[in-house]
């Protein structure tokens, strides 16, 4: 998946949030680690996006061994 597709809305503040697929997402941690804002987190073995500190800064995508995240629009 291009997730990339979305650069244009990023970089404009438009309303796109990183989501967690709570269904695929198994809580290995992988994408905490990977986040140099400490936007991510683990709850209950899910992980948790703080909307107010991630930037979109995109690092994080690559990092999930099952395609959990990706920036979604927010309707
Ligand atoms: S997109 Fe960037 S800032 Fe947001 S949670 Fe992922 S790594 Fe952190
Ligand atoms: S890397 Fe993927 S499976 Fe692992 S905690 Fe993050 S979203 Fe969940």
């Amino acid at each position: 998946m291009n997730h990339n597709r979305f650069l244009g809305f990023m970089t404009t503040g438009g309303g796109i949030h990183l989501l967690v697929d709570r269904d695929l997402c198994y809580g290995c941690g992988a994408c905490v680690m990977v986040c140099p804002l400490d936007a991510l987190r683990l709850m209950g073995w899910r992980a948790v996006v703080d909307d107010e500190a991630c930037t979109l800064c995109d690092h994080c995508l690559p990092s999930c061994p099952v395609d959990a995240l990706s920036m979604e629009a927010v309707h």
